[in-house]
């Protein structure tokens, strides 16, 4: 219980302010343990006496059902009006009102009785929240007195309005509690997409997570008894209790799986998995009824939870995580919400939207977390992408001959391969050098890299677009022409293939000189398949190799 100071209860004067008049610091309030105090005690002086008036909004400590009884007194200084005073409270079990009354102690309006205990939960106006309205018909002071119970209230504070500016309050109210149902509805489709897309199971605990905050937040709001539990009553404290810490707890298991605990940070890993008991403790808790251990339990919860993931994101973020900047950002902004309502609800501050500034941290976090989501699935991408490049530069690696830049003995297979199985005619030109080992004995291996580089080179100017040329291994060749010429055209250009080797190739003052030999498989006559295309150039190289070298043969006229 706030201190409270013992003074007469201010009168308050009644305007049509479009926000209302704050009652807080302004209402008598006594508390009754036992619930046996009635109306007539409450008027009596000896039990007038004993009304406190706390300085803030009358907060209690835990949840207990202790009947709170609350005096208000007001000035109208109009011939005539209209009020209405707001409980702000969507969540009593008993609202039972009694007045006004007048100075001279008549009772102008017959008692009235709201809360979940009644039948239809009756409240004025249709408002998700309990509220009394009355008409007084003369200028002057007079009393209300108001009688609460409930099993899951923890503050009360009360504002009076002039009803039309209520109603528009309301109507604010409604447009922002629809726009922040929309966001969270929006949030649940989008990480139940993200689920189906990515099938991670942290866009599961974020769909969660995101349910409970809108159960927790039109609960809160009283939306929920309103439109969905209007008949199941009893059901009410139990969403209210269970909700928070399902939401806390899925919250968690999001903030887990986004920031990579396991691998950033695993003994917070740990530290949070060990949350998710009590969670479930809270939950059986608020199904049992148990709404003030419950309670305790999820306010432990609410403060262990984000500290930790917030220790946690913080070392991700050293780590070089980047969203976890975003995810900070988030936290943080539910978190200054949270202190908001706490010392609003204090009466330290008065923040002009403390209704709603659990559910305005929760809008920005959520949209924060939209953000964050967005940066790791940005993350994700480049990693592929660069993880793409890097494949097909290992690939291209793995196909490439490291000393002339030629394809290599599997790079020539795939190309080959794929090519044969385009159909078509084609030939496949297999040349092996006459006399290199002669160059590297003599000049050593350096010159005979050079030859080869030159080869290579000279045999990829001469081929170009027509085909594909490989160095198989040590002084071996090939090139695959697709469309091939017919075969004199393809003798002619063997012979300027050859030529064109055994230019000579200078190399430190020498001139070094090798001539080639070359076998010639054409597609169909020799074969369909590299592998028999490949035998048959052999075939017809050795020919050519045995008969003198420096020319060329067909496999198909080479002598078997
Ligand atoms: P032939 O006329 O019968 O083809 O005989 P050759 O002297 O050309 O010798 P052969 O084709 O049998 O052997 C090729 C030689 O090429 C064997 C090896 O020492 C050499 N060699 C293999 N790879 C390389 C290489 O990368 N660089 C150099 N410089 N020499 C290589
Ligand atoms: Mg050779």
């Amino acid at each position: 219980m706030a201190a409270a100071r013992s003074a007469a209860i201010p009168v308050v004067p009644l305007s049509a302010s479009p926000s209302g008049v704050p009652l807080a610091g302004k209402v008598g309030f006594l508390e009754d343990p036992e619930g046996t105090l009635v109306i007539a005690d409450i008027r009596s002086s000896a039990v007038d006496q004993r009304f406190s008036i706390p300085p803030g909004a009358v907060q209690q400590d835990g949840l207990d059902d202790h009947a709170r009884w609350f005096k208000i007194r007001i000035r109208q200084t109009e011939p005539a009006g209209e009020w209405l005073i707001d409980s702000s409270n969507t969540a009593l079990r008993t609202f039972d009102v009694y007045g006004p009354y007048s100075d001279n102690g008549a009772m102008l309006a017959p008692p009235s009785k709201q809360g979940f205990a009644q039948a239809a939960g009756g409240r004025w106006l249709n408002s998700d929240r309990f509220n009394f309205r009355f008409a007084l018909a003369q200028p002057g002071d007079y009393t209300i007195y108001i009688r609460a119970t409930s099993v899951f209230s923890e503050y009360y504070s009360f504002t009076a309005w002039e009803p039309v500016q209520f109603g528009h309050a309301e109507q604010r109210r409604s447009m922002f509690n629809g726009i922040c149902y929309g966001l969270f509805i929006g949030m649940i489709f989008y990480n139940l997409m993200l689920l189906w897309i990515f099938d991670e199971s942290l866009y599961f605990y974020n769909f969660l997570s995101c349910l409970f905050a809108l159960l927790t937040l039109s609960g809160i709001n009283g939306h929920l008894g309103h439109y969905v539990l209007h008949n199941h009553t009893a059901l009410i404290p139990i969403v209210l209790g269970a909700s928070p810490a399902l939401w806390i707890a899925f919250a968690g298991m999001f903030g887990r799986g986004f920031l990579e605990l396991q691998k950033f940070a695993p003994k917070l890993n740990v530290c949070m998995l060990a949350l998710m008991p009590l969670a479930s403790v809270a939950v059986a808790l608020a199904f049992c009824g148990q709404f003030s251990a419950s309670l305790a339990l999820t306010q432990l919860l609410s403060v262990a939870g984000p500290l930790l993931m917030f220790a946690g994101a913080i070392i991700a973020l050293r780590r070089g995580f980047t969203p976890a900047a975003w995810y900070i950002t988030g936290i943080f902004t539910l978190f200054l919400a949270a202190i908001c309502t706490t010392l609003n609800n204090n009466g330290i501050i008065q923040f002009p939207f403390h209704y709603e500034a659990l559910q305005i941290g929760s809008l920005f976090e959520i949209i924060i977390f939209i953000i964050a989501l967005g940066s790791r699935i940005r993350g994700i991408r480049r990693q592929n992408g660069e993880l793409g490049k890097r494949a097909k530069q290992l690939t291209k690696t793995a196909r490439t001959d490291p000393l002339t830049g030629l394809l290599n003995r599997a790079g020539w297979a795939h190309y080959a391969a794929r090519t044969l199985d385009r159909g078509g005619s084609a030939a496949l030109l297999l040349i092996d050098l006459d006399k290199f080992k002669p160059v590297n004995d003599q000049h050593g291996h350096a010159a005979g890299d050079q030859v080869l580089k030159l080869v290579a080179e000279r045999l990829q100017a001469e081929v170009g677009a027509q085909g594909v040329v490989a160095r198989l291994g040590g002084d071996e060749f090939v090139i695959l022409l697709a469309d091939a010429p017919d075969s004199k055209v393809l003798a002619l250009q063997a012979g300027k293939l050859i030529d064109l080797i055994s230019l000579p190739v200078p190399y430190e003052g020498h001139a070094l000189s090798v001539s080639a030999s070359i076998g010639i498989a054409c597609v169909p006559q020799d074969g369909a398949d590299l592998s028999m295309l490949m035998h048959a150039a052999d075939r017809a190289m050795y020919d050519i190799k045995e008969n003198g070298r420096a020319g060329h043969a067909f496999a198909c006229t080479a002598a078997s």
